[in-house]
């Protein structure tokens, strides 16, 4: 089982109770009752899907692929859930076959009260394991708590205390040196419409013009802005955190680069604006 990994764990946990959804309501179509949308057991085998993959998703694009592949201790706890979950699951199978098997027969509501309740509540509890392993797993491995990395797409702070800069290092020799340009960071990639930086690895790209849109000045401005924080493990674009706007104490992040541009531009615009308040300021004095 050492193969395993947290992002082949979750989804299989999820797809379990996904199965799990299906099988109740046919059972309850098999028992001739509906469901009421807000039955407890119906709610949660609906939403449990979500609720699995949900904090695993928010944590990975913060964390990356060190937490996608998550250590002894968590994969081993995820194993025994989806152990547990299987277990739940196959009653309702077993219940669904009994039911087939029974046409006709006259059911006790408050029988079938008490094995569901049974069932959300057994089920309820092994989600919250799963979430308990997740966030000891964050603790132990990175000293922070999960709540620091839910706040926002890109924390600023997290990713200070992880890697002493929110930004790359590629970002940072461009933020030292101003005659460097991208092409010193980061490689051209084939399809000739995205960078991908040589300190992280990660792509950056514009998802709405294409590399050749842009001047190699816009493009290194953009790419001193780059932090090590990517969309997803699948999109490997790089979030941007806006450099004046850190100067300022403000946290400005964005995946467009087009959006960035036009932000920077502001900051120019600003800029200019100020320098020409400050002259006319100099020009009263004297
Ligand atoms: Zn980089
Ligand atoms: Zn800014």
């Amino acid at each position: 089982m050492a193969d395993l990994q947290l992002k082949s764990q979750l989804p299989d946990i999820a797809r379990k109770i996904k199965s799990g959804s299906k099988l109740f309501e046919k059972y309850r179509t098999k028992r001739g009752f509906a469901i009421n949308a807000d039955e407890q057991l119906h709610e949660l085998l609906h939403a449990g899907p979500r609720g699995v993959q949900s904090p695993y998703n928010k944590l990975v694009l913060r964390l990356g692929e060190e937490f996608a592949k998550g250590d002894d201790e968590c994969i081993a706890r995820f194993n025994q859930i989806s152990v547990d979950i299987e277990r739940l699951i196959d009653q309702l199978a077993l219940r669904l076959d009994n039911a087939e098997g029974e046409q006709g027969v006259v059911f006790d509501p408050e029988v079938e009260q008490e094995w569901e309740s049974e069932l959300h509540d057994t089920l309820e509890e092994k989600m919250r394991k799963g979430k308990s392993a997740l966030s000891e797993f964050v603790q132990r491995r990175w000293k922070i708590t999960p709540t620091v990395l839910l706040g926002s797409p890109v924390n600023h702070s997290s990713l200070r205390r992880m890697h002493g800069s929110p930004y790359c290092p590629g970002a940072l020799r461009l933020q030292r040196d101003l005659n460097a340009s991208i092409l010193d960071v980061a490689t051209t990639l084939p399809n000739g419409e995205s960078f991908r930086c040589e300190e992280c690895g990660l792509e950056l790209k514009d998802l709405e013009l294409p590399q050749q849109n842009h001047s190699e000045e816009g493009w290194t401005a953009v790419a001193r802005t780059h932090v090590r924080a990517s969309i997803s493990l699948k999109d490997r674009r790089a979030w941007f955190m806006c450099v004046e706007c850190q100067c300022l104490g403000r946290e400005h992040y964005t995946v467009s680069v087009r959006a960035l541009i036009h932000h920077l531009k502001e900051h120019v615009k600003l800029k200019k604006l100020r320098d020409r308040l400050d002259a006319a300021r100099s020009t009263v004095v004297l």
